[in-house]
């Protein structure tokens, strides 16, 4: 470590550095993280964080993980990449894992959940056409505040119009429904639909889960209609809600699941989850990826899914989950801030009340002065995605902090 990446002393790389040599898409905090162990996360200046944000539900065994480091480090040592030309062992190990735990029968690597989606929605035209040749099957039905991920194609089956803004001529063919709303799909969908995209639980659009109910209607309405229904869990997956995959709560089996964010715990992986049947549309050449399957992400993403995928793992999500809550309703009562808070497992939204709409943000960068980091959901939902092992010390610590923050505000 040379001195100036000590943690106590200035670096030549600030804040106002980010303004001078990045395009201004992001506005990111005055803070610099630089280390992180387990869910506590130090800055620049040696200060610590208890991390509620996992690197927006990312980090899913905290930083610093010794099982990643190990596999990372192993794999590093053996091979790191080597395109789709060949195939190789990790790959092959986390396609089986994913497949065996899951509807799935093939899986398809890629390396982000906006690539996953990309996939999913260009196979689910591709398959229409395969299977109802010249009917114009190519329709995709999708919902309001959806998020999808940010090339074109998904932004515009997403449902939040400030992100296609600009970038006409757009994608045809997508329409928006209500979420949780049957008869307004039911006035979407018909024989043209090629497949219904939705979220098991909202996540940018503000922590919303789907209701059981709602989830069963539209996969009988696909049913009726011969669509396909894609289960986005790129935020929702890898035992964010309590469950490997939230459709496995939902009791509702999607054709097509897209996963990515907490699939690599940090190191940049996704894939998209499909039948044997549905899989036929994708053949040699219709579809690719370099680093799709890179043997180093796919090492690093087996331990993930290994540590994850247990009941311990999985309950010890369903505990936590209620013990954030029952203290966010406190604090939220006790300082009148939030209406409600809602949400899946530790996928938890805490709710602006009418006094607080649209200052989400102001209670995220008190929680940066005060030493713990959370996230937004749109401009009136306070996120919290921490690690799934995240401790009972590490949780009540970091609660004591937000309440200080809400308190310092309030
Ligand atoms: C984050 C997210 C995406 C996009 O993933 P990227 O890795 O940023 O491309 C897509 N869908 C959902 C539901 C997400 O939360």
């Amino acid at each position: 470590m040379s001195d100036n990446q000590s943690p106590n002393s200035s670096s030549k790389y600030s804040r106002a550095t980010f303004d001078e040599v990045m395009v201004p898409n992001y506005n990111p905090a005055s803070i610099i993280p630089e280390r992180g162990e387990g869910s506590k996360v130090w800055d620049q200046n040696g200060k610590d964080y208890i991390d509620f944000a996992g690197g927006i539900a990312v980090t899913a065994l905290g930083h610093n993980h010794p099982g990643m480091l190990k596999a990372l480090k192993e794999q590093s040592e053996k091979i790191w990449h080597l395109s789709n030309v060949f195939t190789n062992k990790p790959a092959l190990e986390l396609a089986q894992k994913l497949t065996d735990a899951t509807f799935a029968d093939k899986v398809f690597f890629c390396n982000s959940g906006g690539e996953a989606n990309e996939a999913a929605f260009k196979l689910v035209r591709k398959y229409a056409n395969d299977n109802y040749p010249d009917q114009g099957k190519s329709e995709i039905v999708a919902f309001k505040q959806a998020f999808h991920g940010r090339t074109l194609f998904t932004v515009c089956v997403g449902g939040q119009p400030k992100y296609t803004h600009g970038y006409e001529p757009l994608p045809q063919g997508i329409s928006h429904g209500e979420f949780n709303n049957i008869e307004a799909l039911e006035g979407l969908i018909n024989d043209k639909t090629c497949a219904v995209v939705m979220e098991p639980v909202q996540g940018e659009g503000g922590i919303i889960p789907a209701d059981p109910e709602f989830a069963k209607a539209v996969r009988e309405l696909c049913d009726k209609h011969n669509a396909l229904l894609v289960f986005d869990e790129v935020q929702t997956g890898v035992g964010r809600t309590g469950h490997l995959y939230a459709y496995q709560g939902l009791g509702v089996t999607p054709d097509i699941l897209t996963t990515a964010k907490a699939m690599g715990g940090g190191f940049p992986i996704g894939a998209m989850l499909t039948t044997t049947k549905i899989s036929k549309s994708m053949g040699v050449g219709t579809h690719g990826s370099t680093y799709g399957g890179n043997p180093l992400a796919c090492a690093i993403s087996n331990v993930v899914i290994d540590e994850i995928n247990t009941p311990e793992m999985l309950n010890g999500v369903k505990e936590k989950s209620a013990k954030i809550k029952a203290r966010l309703e406190s604090i939220g009562e006790k300082y009148d801030v939030f209406e409600t808070v809602r949400g899946e497992g530790l996928l938890i939204g805490a709710v602006c009340n009418e006094k607080w709409q649209g200052k989400a943000r102001e209670f995220l960068v008190s929680g940066w002065e005060h030493g713990v980091m959370c996230l937004v959901a749109g401009l009136s939902v306070v996120r919290f995605a921490p690690a799934l092992n995240i401790t009972n010390e590490e949780i009540d610590l970091g609660l004591d902090r937000f309440e200080k923050a809400v308190a310092a505000i309030a």
